[in-house]
C-alpha cells in the first residue's frame, strides 16, 4: 500500500505538505472494534497525485471542485487540505478523523471494488 509521501524522496512531484498528528483510539467499522490509530496526520496542502494509481494532478483545484474530490481515474478518494485522517493499526483501512464526529472511511481500492460488487454508492457517510 502506497503511504502517501511517508519517507518519500521522489523529489519530482511537487511538494504536498501534511504534519503529523498524534495518534487516537478510534472505532473502526472495518474492525468493528475501537482500534488504535497510531498513524495519523493533517493535510496542509492539497494531493497533487494519486496514492492509489499514482494519476498526477497537474491542477488539483480542478480536482477538489467537488464536495468529496476523488481521482477520476480510479475514483481513489482524496485527502482535503485541513482535515485530519489516520490509518486503523487493525486492518489498515484510511479514515477522515474529525473530533466529536463518526469517522468517514476512506475506501481503498480493494474495498471500492467490494462496494461496487454489491452495488454500493461510495459516499463516506454510509
Ligand atoms: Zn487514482
Ligand atoms: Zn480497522
Amino acid at each position: 500500500m502506497p503511504l502517501f509521501g511517508w519517507g518519500s524522496s521522489d523529489k519530482k512531484t511537487p511538494k504536498e505538505e501534511i504534519r503529523p498528528i498524534p495518534g487516537r483510539q478510534i472505532y473502526c467499522r472495518i474492525c468493528n472494534a475501537d482500534r488504535m490509530f497510531s498513524r495519523a496526520w493533517r493535510r496542509v496542502s492539497p494531493m497533487v497525485k494519486c496514492p492509489c494509481c499514482g494519476m498526477e494532478f497537474p491542477k488539483p483545484e480542478e480536482v477538489y471542485k467537488r464536495f468529496q474530490p476523488i481521482c477520476p481515474k480510479c475514483e481513489e478518494p482524496l485527502e482535503q487540505p485541513g482535515f485530519d485522517y489516520g490509518i486503523c493499526d487493525g486492518c489498515g483501512s484510511k479514515y477522515e478523523i474529525t473530533e466529536g464526529c463518526k469517522p468517514g472511511l476512506l475506501p481503498n481500492y480493494k474495498q471500492r471494488q467490494e462496494m461496487n460488487k454489491y452495488g454500493k454508492i461510495w459516499s463516506p457517510y454510509w
